[in-house]
């Protein structure tokens, strides 16, 4: 039997939403961080610069951020899939662009808060300014605050096969990684124009079939 070593994304994978987009709209200037977030995209800065104007505009509480995570809900299937490969073995990480704040709390509503988790940080001052954190940042290829293609090369294991599943830019760096990929939206998009081969997604009932299926025949 097959082991999987699974990379999951949190905005917008795991979580149903993109959080950390609704973050921004919520607390910081939506215009500042719509810009911010285009001229990421258009590759124009990388995502740790584009985090640095959103905060330098952006205000929340703690227990503001613990209300707003509590709001959120997790993919369909999510919850069943990761209890599923945990019981058959499997290892899931957790990795994102996005900020462990949130994630974290969110992931303790959903009684997941001991899977591995490896995302930039907030620091908060007496004010309600924010701070990022990037504790991977020297780690990076330059595009991304946290690159998730330095998790996957750093935690692979020989005999175990690498499964990445993601939803968007923040997942580039890790899908020419792995073994297996499940892509949506604008990854699915990156992976069709690199030629990199991919399984797409609705929900997690899907992702947990075509993993059984290859776990049984390779
Ligand atoms: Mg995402
Ligand atoms: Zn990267």
């Amino acid at each position: 039997m097959k082991r999987f070593q699974i990379f999951c994304d949190f905005d917008g994978t795991l979580a149903e939403n993109d959080v950390g987009q609704q973050f921004f709209l919520t607390f910081s200037d939506p215009a500042v961080s719509e810009a911010a977030v285009r001229a990421w995209m258009r590759g124009e800065i990388s995502s740790a610069e584009m985090y640095r104007r959103e905060l330098a505009v952006t205000r929340a509480r703690p227990e503001q951020i613990r209300q707003f995570a509590l709001h959120q809900r997790l993919s369909p299937g999510a919850e069943t899939f990761i209890r599923r490969c945990q019981q058959a073995g499997d290892e899931v990480f957790i990795v994102s662009d996005g900020f462990a704040v949130y994630i974290r709390a969110i992931l303790e509503k959903f009684g997941l808060q001991t899977l591995p988790l490896f995302a930039n940080d907030l620091e908060f001052n007496p004010a309600g300014a924010l701070q990022p954190v990037f504790p991977y940042l020297e780690h990076s290829c330059g595009r991304c605050a946290n690159c998730k293609g330095y998790h996957v090369r750093r935690l692979r294991k020989s005999g175990w096969l690498q499964v990445y599943i993601g939803d968007g830019y923040s997942d580039r760096c890790a899908v020419s990684e792995v073994d297996i990929v499940f892509a949506k939206r604008d990854l699915a998009k990156y992976c069709d124009e690199k030629g990199i081969a991919y399984h797409a997604f609705e929900n997690f009932e899907d992702v947990q079939n075509i993993l059984e299926k290859i776990r049984r025949t390779g």
